[in-house]
């Protein structure tokens, strides 16, 4: 199979391999040496020395963890929505009790970072400003540099979903002034799903010590103190660290710049794919398009999920939907983690074989 949605994404052979090693005491010596490795291999490509948490759970889970542990209730919050993950996080913050106003861009195109400076400047009681780096869901990278440029002229905390972009795309956790940047294991970090992980800048930390919002399983103080003494509060998911590990060793290998670069090359190879067989991005300037995620529209009279089915059985080439008000007007190609060019002319391949039969170009 050629699983190519935008997570869980294929695992490495030594990953897979060391996702099947016997379990360990997550209160001894070695998992302590284990957590202590993933950690700083994962500081380094978050660019961070700020805390890193690795905790037991999806990217979402990390989401919640991040809102209930900086915010309380009746905090104003600036949500800046490109998307369906964009959504999620306003959604989040709003059933925690936060009062979000949301600043939405159409689907499909890069947040305006001084339309964010303007959202920011005509109200100062914002207290935190939720954006998603890549948005999946529509194949788009903000400019997250810009953004958090702007947000740092205020006092506003930035909370970043990079879910995934983290380990694929340029992200300068500190360099940007980022204080909240969240991933999950099953996107650009080749792992199986079930572990997140978060950084908390200082100006973070501070907000948290505040912080109102109910919480118990996510609680970051308890987080910090077990992270201190080399474990986490509660049973981590082992194997998933385990392979996190083996395959954070792999990135290292091969270099993070190196890892980027080969991201950007693999999705500008699919975008050409795209053009090449006559269909259209929903992204509408390449500029913002995204390296990770392709999404491309379904061309009027073709249904999506014949095209997607056809795509499956007969050549074994797995894609995804479209989410909430897209689905069925585009499929999206994952293109991050263990990929090459190579998965990605297999997509186009099979694609340029399934749409004439259902009726493209005919
Ligand atoms: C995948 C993804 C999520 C959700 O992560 P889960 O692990 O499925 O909870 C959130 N945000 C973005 C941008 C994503 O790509």
């Amino acid at each position: 199979m050629n699983l190519r949605v935008p997570g869980p994404t294929p695992v490495p052979p030594a990953a897979l391999a060391a996702a099947g090693r016997q379990m360990i005491n997550h209160r001894g010596p070695e998992f302590a040496q284990l957590l202590s490795e993933a950690t700083a291999k994962l500081q380094a490509c978050f660019r961070t020395r700020n805390d890193l948490l690795i905790l037991t759970g999806s990217g979402t889970g990390a989401m919640e963890a991040a809102v209930v542990n900086l915010l309380s209730p009746g905090d104003r919050v600036l949500s800046v929505c490109i998307g369906a993950f964009g959504e999620r996080w306003a959604e989040i913050a709003r059933a925690f009790g936060a009062d979000v106003r949301m600043l939405e861009f159409p689907w499909g195109e890069a947040a305006d970072p001084d339309a964010v400076a303007a959202a920011l400047r005509s109200d100062p009681t914002i207290k935190a400003v939720l954006v998603t780096h890549n948005e999946t869901s529509t194949g788009v990278t903000n400019d997250l540099e810009a953004i958090a440029g702007v947000v740092r002229q205020s006092e506003a905390l930035l909370m970043v979903d990079a879910i995934s972009s983290a380990g694929a795309i340029e992200l300068e956790s500190d360099g940007w002034g980022c204080d909240v940047v969240i991933g999950a294991s099953q996107k650009a970090w080749m792992a199986p799903p079930g572990v997140a992980m978060v950084s908390m800048s200082e100006r973070a930390w501070r907000a948290h010590a505040a912080a109102q919002m109910p919480r118990f399983y996510w609680d970051f103080t308890a987080a910090k103190r077990q992270a201190e003494r080399g474990m986490t509060p509660w049973t981590p998911a082992v194997s998933v660290i385990y392979a996190l590990a083996a395959a954070l060793s792999l990135i290292e290998t091969e270099g993070l710049p190196q890892v980027i670069a080969r991201h950007r090359r693999v999705g500008a190879r699919m975008r050409g794919h795209v053009r090449a067989l006559g269909l259209g991005l929903l992204p509408a300037d390449d500029a913002y398009a995204s390296d990770t995620t392709t999404a491309i529209r379904v061309p009027p009279g073709i249904e999506a999920a014949q095209l997607l089915r056809l795509l499956r059985e007969e050549h074994g080439v797995v894609l995804a939907g479209g989410q909430g008000r897209l689905a069925g007007k585009i499929v999206r190609v994952g293109h991050l983690g263990w990929v090459q060019e190579a998965d990605v002319d297999a997509v186009a391949e099979a694609m340029a074989a399934v749409l004439p039969r259902l009726g493209w170009g005919r």
